[in-house]
């Protein structure tokens, strides 16, 4: 277990909504996509520290501030020292020239993840003395795709190549650690500090009147459901799913699209669209939500 878990971001879930219910421009496909990718990367790297047995502990992305310069951490995992891990999630080929980091195919340079790592190491350390501790840390970028070849790959540098992933985890896993009570209080000093909303999103303007309604498949997000007795179906990858898990489902997205929308039997009516029935609707509210307020003006917390 994680001392603190990955969650998927606001904005990637914004982002994703949007994707199915209105048309997004390319760029900002291209950085859903990217966000996408880079999330899919960061888990899969988890899926490998849950299997550790030694004496740690897993602090999954953070986004921290010192001095009024936010930065993020992709893994921090406590042991004797700090091990910052920054993973990359990219596929295909790519080459180092002269200190930077270039795309074999479109021969453009992206952002250096060892420069991103010095600047993240430089501030937790900053922080940690802000806050008077003292502990050794280690910065390392971690490759996770098994498609990534690097061309003219430093070799001295804190890189772990895919290849080198499970070696390395196991050596990491070996290596002794005692954790004291100062190890804990860092960690959850670290998890109070963490920023939730992050300033850096990127999510274009939207507008609910202009958002496509309807349930969508949670598998596929199509549009195509419809409803069988306590089911909802997908018309187009057949998945089923009960009728107040779609509900629910719905008016999260709702949540998180429009903060502080009221939630009434109507709204939800509306955006699920495949739910025809209020009475149904108002009985899946009741069942899971407190209600505020009576008859026009109740709305649902
Ligand atoms: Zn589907």
């Amino acid at each position: 277990m994680p001392f603190k878990s990955r969650i998927k971001s606001d904005e990637l879930k914004i982002l994703s909504y949007l994707n199915t219910r209105m048309n997004l421009l390319e760029d900002d496909k291209q950085y859903l996509s990217n966000l996408k990718k880079g999330f899919e990367g960061e888990v899969m790297f988890d899926l490998l520290t849950e299997k550790l047995q030694c004496n740690c502990l897993v602090l999954n992305d953070l986004l921290l501030k010192v001095n009024n310069t936010t930065f993020q951490i992709d893994t921090l995992i406590i042991k004797d020292a700090l091990h910052f891990f920054e993973v990359k999630n990219f596929q295909g080929d790519y080459y180092y020239e002269d200190n930077e980091l270039y795309s074999n195919k479109s021969g453009n340079e992206v952002l250096n993840p060892l420069g991103q790592i010095q600047r993240g190491e430089s501030l937790l350390r900053k922080l940690l003395h802000k806050h008077g501790f003292n502990f050794p840390i280690t910065a390392t970028v971690v490759f996770i795709n098994p498609e990534f070849t690097l061309y003219q790959a430093p070799k001295n540098k804190p890189i772990i190549y895919p290849t080198q992933i499970n070696g390395f985890m196991e050596n990491f896993d070996r290596a002794p650690s005692k954790l004291n009570s100062r190890h804990r209080k860092l960690a959850e000093l670290l998890v109070s500090l963490h920023i939730t909303k992050s300033p850096f999103t990127q999510v274009p303007a939207y507008d609910y009147h202009l958002l496509k309604k309807g349930n969508t498949c949670s598998v596929c997000h199509s549009f195509s459901m419809i409803v069988e007795g306590r089911i909802c179906r997908c018309l187009k990858c057949g998945h089923e799913e009960l009728v107040e898990a779609a509900v629910l489902r719905s008016v999260e997205e709702l949540r998180i699209l429009f903060p502080g929308i009221k939630i009434t039997t109507n709204i939800v009516r509306e955006w699920c669209r495949v739910v025809e029935s209020k009475k149904r609707i108002g009985r899946i509210l009741d069942n899971n939500y407190k209600i505020v307020g009576v008859h026009q003006w109740a709305f649902y917390e």
